[in-house]
């Protein structure tokens, strides 16, 4: 029985005796079915805690909560307790996050191999078109960029039947949750150090996540390999950003440890404020501009006019270090993800054998459409597919009959549409009971959860300055749910208990 959610934590909530202690201020029928005052009496507690530690996102039932800071907050949506995880597992994906950091970076190097692996779904998707123009851009110019800085995440679900970890997606655009992640695992760890006896739970068992820290390092230390003590880190933001406090933490421990200030702005705002002098110097209000941090860009909806993609092309075409480069944002797509799981293709970037084991063995099956016998069978069998199209940030997957009916409707239309989509099998993870807690609200649901691993890459030319594993995120939702994305509402934020 791996990775159910701790059978004593459970048996302990339900067993509890009522200890008559006052019931807390939540609606009646809060944790369903639990009518323990123990479970009351921690979520209590972790609602005050969270609201004290920072845990908080924009409420979007205040229209100001994704503008203004400080307005509008309700606590980031999580767990109360951490999902229990076999230590093999966590350690087999923190391994792997250094070789991906590797690999992303050898693959951006091959200007060729993306624009090549990218050229059918350049034919029909409108988005991957324009990034790839962009990248065309860049290597018609020759432009090298000699710094490069990656913050990936690289996410995982443990299969069910076959107890094997596996690669759901790697991001390499806007990996979120760095910032409240490790929040939670502190959240954790408060509860079980006060509760831990009751539970029949140790903290010790809860690993560190030094997510804030390290990704604040590795853009200080970007920011020092730039060398220019007056220069800014831009964060590329959202102009509504309801997650605005997952990047305040960040930006916030750039300031306080390292001394590194950051602006952030809209594309829009830079379109119209930001100049590249000729000898390369992006600047933005005057100010010099050493690295770009993206946390947007990453979808059609951050480009609603020309401006937009005008600001992007700006950007890219300046010195400063771009988090990530138009390079190491295609390496991202889920179409090299599939093209990467091809025979032989991680033979072509990676030397290490045992690095390229440890890959694959990671790999889900994954083809393109243009395999006609994957595509009847994924219209047989549509339970065992996911249907992606090269979207980013959650709600863009196609589940179950649809898978059908897509396939189906593209195949008879004869549509190079085909070309937009990959299938990749569908992992089934274990279920496990959780407390779900989400505007005040906790529920008892059966739940699924998914691994990330933040990674930090660094190298100026020659030199590699950081390659680390950088603490991780856990995202819980309820097993009857086939998205998993927090900020798009579908799963809460979680951590990890080793077992
Ligand atoms: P995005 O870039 O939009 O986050 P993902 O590939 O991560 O795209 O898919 C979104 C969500 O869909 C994941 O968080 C996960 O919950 C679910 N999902 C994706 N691929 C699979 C799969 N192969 N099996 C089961 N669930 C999946
Ligand atoms: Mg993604
Ligand atoms: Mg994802």
């Amino acid at each position: 029985h791996h990775r159910t959610r701790t059978a004593s934590v459970v048996g302990a909530l339900k067993n509890k005796k009522n200890t008559g202690l006052t019931p807390i201020t939540m609606e009646i029928g809060v944790c369903e079915g639990l009518k323990d005052d123990l479970v009351r009496e921690m979520v209590d507690d972790a609602l005050i805690w969270t609201s004290l530690h920072g845990l908080v996102v924009g409420d979007k039932n205040d229209k100001r909560s994704g503008e203004v800071p400080g307005v509008g907050l309700v606590h980031a949506p999580f767990s109360l307790l951490p999902m229990s995880l076999p230590r093999t597992h966590f350690i087999q994906a923190c391994e792997l996050s250094t070789i991906f950091n590797d690999l992303v970076d050898r693959v951006s190097l091959d200007g060729e191999f993306l624009q090549e692996s990218l050229s059918r779904t350049k034919k029909v998707d409108p988005f991957t078109s324009r990034l790839l123009d962009i990248h065309r851009k860049m290597m018609e110019s020759d432009k090298k960029e000699d710094i490069r800085l990656g913050l990936h995440r690289s996410d995982y679900m443990l299969d069910g039947a076959t107890n094997l970890l596996y690669q759901i997606e790697l991001n390499t655009i806007a990996s979120s949750f760095s910032g409240l992640s490790c929040i939670v695992g502190e959240l954790h760890r408060n509860l079980i150090n006060h509760y831990g006896k009751n539970l029949g739970l140790d903290s010790r068992n809860l690993p560190l996540n030094p997510s804030i820290s390290r990704y604040a390092e590795a853009l200080s230390k970007a920011w020092n390999e730039y060398n220019d003590p007056s220069s800014v880190v831009l964060v590329v933001v959202q102009p509504l950003e309801r997650n605005m406090y997952d990047q305040h933490w960040l930006c916030a421990t750039l300031r306080e440890k390292h001394n590194v200030r950051t602006i952030r702005k809209t594309l829009t705002e830079i379109e119209s404020e930001g100049v590249v002098l000729p000898d390369g110097t992006l600047q933005v209000c005057g100010k010099n501009v050493s690295v770009v941090y993206f946390r947007a860009g990453y979808s059609p909806d951050d480009y609603p006019s020309e401006a937009e993609w005008r600001a992007r092309y700006l950007l890219e075409q300046s010195s400063a270090v771009k988090c990530p480069s138009i390079s190491y944002h295609l390496v991202g797509t889920k179409k090299i993800q599939q093209e990467l799981a091809k025979p032989n293709v991680l033979e072509r970037f990676v030397e290490n054998k045992h690095a390229i084991e440890k890959l694959r063995k990671s790999f889900a099956g994954l083809w393109s459409l243009d395999n006609m016998d994957t595509v009847n069978d994924a219209i047989e069998k549509p339970e065992f597919y996911v249907l992606k199209p090269q979207r980013e940030g959650g709600g863009n997957n196609i589940y179950g009959d649809d898978v059908r009916d897509t396939l189906m409707r593209l195949k008879n239309e004869r549509s190079e549409e085909i070309s937009a989509y990959i299938l990749m099998q569908r992992i089934f993870p274990k279920e496990s009971r959780a407390y779900l807690v989400r505007d005040g609200i906790c529920r008892s649901n059966n739940a699924v959860s998914e691994l990330g691993i933040f990674g930090a890459y660094l190298r100026n030319k020659d030199k590699v300055i950081v390659n680390d594993q950088c603490g991780y995120l856990v995202r819980t939702k309820a097993s009857s749910s086939n998205e998993g994305g927090v900020a798009s509402g579908y799963a809460v934020l979680d951590s990890i208990y080793l077992t």
